[in-house]
């Protein structure tokens, strides 16, 4: 059968604006926009770009991304293919397995209601699970691949299922294999143990009060912008020269450089840094990727000159060179 009477049913959108779908509200129109709610769905969706000839971007909740306000000239793919089921293994240990288009949000108050530990400090990261797995997604010093057994991947070459290890996934701090082969998440499994049902709601509470501060509701952005730098990589002379206190688990954190060059609270054409936190970087309302990008690389060189440290984007960047 053509591809274009298997994927009819399919809802494509033309030059979608993808300000529609991103935490920042920033980005350019798509070429294409399809949501796929099954795996039949997202399978006919590339098929379709295959056939059109142009690219496609599997999205998740696009709580990570800057899109150039060009936006881009390929089939962007929502993935909201969602679910989760759980059976015991041996107790007290449960497996649980979570489709990619799940949102993490759900899958953190699952394990928490059905007394999981290993998940609830990832509580109130926006996005799925498939985002999260991408960039190795983490807060308080718990990440997503803490308590992760294994990944199905579709190999976007040959359209058929493959098993990852979590040692395949080769996670590393907010980083995974998947950022190099482009390979698409359907299902993540973890393995979670018993935990202290009060104590993980106590986390829980804890933790969304801090992000309710850091973020408040209606918030415009991407969560923190620049990846943190891991203290151990740092040569001796430059590590020397940073208060003790500014390592945070184990990282530098990029707000206390930025914070040094006088990142907080500078404006820029309707891209705010907070007055609070120097790697939080907000569209006010009119801000445009062009805008968020330009301050973004100033500080960057302004922290290159001061401590000789490149700072990394956290943020994926959609049609937009890198920012060094
Ligand atoms: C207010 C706020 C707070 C945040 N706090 C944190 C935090 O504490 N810790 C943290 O780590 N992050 C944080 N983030 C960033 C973001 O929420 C996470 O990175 C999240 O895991 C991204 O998921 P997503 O579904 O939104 O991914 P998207 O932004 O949609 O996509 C991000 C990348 O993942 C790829 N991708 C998405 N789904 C798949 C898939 N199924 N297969 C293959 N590739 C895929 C995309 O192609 C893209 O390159 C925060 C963001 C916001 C807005």
């Amino acid at each position: 059968m053509p591809i274009w009477q298997k994927t009819i049913m399919l809802n494509f959108k033309d030059s979608y604006s993808l300000s529609n779908i991103t935490t920042l509200q920033i980005g350019g129109p798509a070429k294409k926009f399809v949501t796929v709610k099954t795996e039949k769905d997202l399978i006919e969706a590339i098929e379709y770009a295959v056939s059109q000839k142009i690219p496609y971007l599997i999205i998740g909740a696009g709580s990570n991304l800057l899109v150039s306000d060009e936006g881009v000239n390929s089939l962007v793919i929502k993935n909201e293919i969602s679910g989760i089921s759980t059976w015991e293994e041996p107790k007290p240990i449960s497996q649980v397995s979570v489709k990619s288009g799940t949102k993490l949000q759900d899958l953190v108050d699952y394990a928490i209601i059905h007394n999981l530990a290993g998940l609830q400090k990832l509580t109130k990261i926006p996005g799925t699970v498939g985002g999260a797995v991408y960039g190795n997604a983490g807060a308080y010093g718990q990440t997503i691949s803490d308590h992760l057994i294994s990944v199905t991947v579709l190999n976007p070459h040959s359209l058929t299922t493959e098993q990852f290890s979590n040692k395949d996934c080769n996670f590393g701090y907010r980083n995974s294999i998947f950022k190099k082969n482009k390979y698409i998440i359907l299902e993540a499994k973890f393995q979670l143990e018993k935990g202290d049902l009060e104590k993980m709601q106590m986390e829980e509470k804890e933790i969304t009060w801090k992000r309710f501060v850091k973020y408040p509701p209606g918030i415009k952005c991407p969560g923190s912008f620049f990846k943190n730098i891991i203290a151990e990589t740092l040569p001796k002379e430059i590590l020397d020269k940073i208060p003790p206190e500014k390592i945070v688990y184990g990282k530098l954190t990029a707000g206390a450089l930025l914070e040094e060059v006088g990142a907080k609270g500078q404006s820029v054409d309707g891209i705010k840094i907070a007055d609070y936190h120097a790697n939080l970087f907000i569209n006010s309302g009119t801000g445009t990727a062009k805008a968020f990008y330009n301050l973004a690389k100033a500080y960057t060189q302004k922290v290159k000159e001061k401590f000789g440290i490149t700072l990394e984007p956290e943020v994926q960047l959609i049609n937009l060179p890198p920012l060094r």
